[in-house]
């Protein structure tokens, strides 16, 4: 392309909200095959809240869990103190406060272990699941994301965190897969949850429970299938994916390090500007062959 036509290309993008990074960004745009999505905060809210509680004694799950999670920033953190400061709960103060990456936070309270997150944290340390099991594959189905609650030697039970799909997250994909861009889900986590939220917005092609240091390597897969591929997301865990992807899109408001590692910046955070890049791309690269 002439520098003239990407600079005109490039203009024509900042118009719409869409700020690319370099003129490599517009050129490889319209290349791409294939988009992968991360769930939370780019197809869904990212505002997730607690919805259900599955217990013997639900006051002292919400009041252990938000003792864990209170310093962190992590969306489901946020979720469980939110739910324990409407419940009006005094927060017990937790000591050695450790993320567990992709699995939830351990620490220490009153001498006691304390775990907070999914299936596979519970059993890494040996505790059993059984009693919760069935109520979990129930709440998955519906999409929820479950978070396990051990305290001591015991699981004390399960919250239920639901995140609101965004409403234009369906039209895009359904788009996207019109004009036969492949669409991918991809998410740490459950894929029983996952595959619901997938289903409701039209994808079928679901990447779970992976993990954060896992998403890059995921984007390397697709591009050794030949696949070009533009990776779209918000969060501090996509960075790498982001930079691995052949074109990598943020969301304007997603994380710093997110909007660092990314190619082409959704200012006003819609994700159908995805298409719109893809499409100024195509119509630039067309005029100029
Ligand atoms: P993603 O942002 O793609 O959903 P994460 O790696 O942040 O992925 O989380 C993956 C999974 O790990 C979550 O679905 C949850 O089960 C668990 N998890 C991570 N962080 C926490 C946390 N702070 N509290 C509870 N569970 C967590
Ligand atoms: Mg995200």
């Amino acid at each position: 392309a002439t520098p003239t036509a990407i600079m005109v290309g490039t203009g024509k993008a900042a118009q719409n909200g869409i700020f690319m990074k370099s003129g490599e960004a517009l050129e490889t745009a319209g290349s791409i095959d294939t988009i992968v999505f991360d769930k939370t905060g780019t197809l869904t809210m990212g505002k997730p809240t607690v919805v259900a509680m599955e217990s013997s004694d639900k006051k002292q799950l919400l009041a252990l869990a938000s003792a864990a999670e209170s310093g962190s920033k992590h969306p489901l953190s946020i979720a469980i103190v939110k739910a324990a400061e409407t419940e009006k709960l005094e927060i017990p103060k937790a000591e050695q406060v450790m993320t567990r990456n992709g699995l939830g936070v351990q620490a220490m309270y009153q001498d006691q272990p304390l775990l907070v997150g999914n299936r596979r944290l519970m059993e890494k340390q040996q505790l059993s699941t059984k009693a919760y099991t069935e109520i979990e594959t129930q709440w998955q189905n519906k999409g929820y994301t479950v978070v396990w609650v051990a305290y001591g030697k015991a699981v004390l039970g399960l919250l239920a965190i639901a995140d609101q799909v965004k409403e234009e997250s369906h039209e895009v994909i359904e788009n996207l897969l019109k004009q036969n861009i492949d669409v991918i889900m991809m998410t740490g986590d459950h894929p029983r949850s996952a595959k619901t939220i997938a289903v409701n917005i039209g994808i079928t092609h679901v990447i779970a429970e992976v993990l954060p240091e896992g998403k890059g390597e995921e984007i390397k897969k697709l591009q050794s299938q030949g696949k070009r591929v533009a990776m779209v997301g918000d969060g501090i865990n996509d960075a790498v994916a982001l930079t691995q992807s052949d074109i990598g899109i943020a969301i304007g408001s997603g994380s710093d390090v997110a909007v660092e590692s990314a190619d082409i910046v959704l200012m006003k955070d819609k994700i159908e500007d995805v298409w719109t890049a893809v499409r100024l791309s195509r119509a630039v690269m067309r005029n100029i062959k």
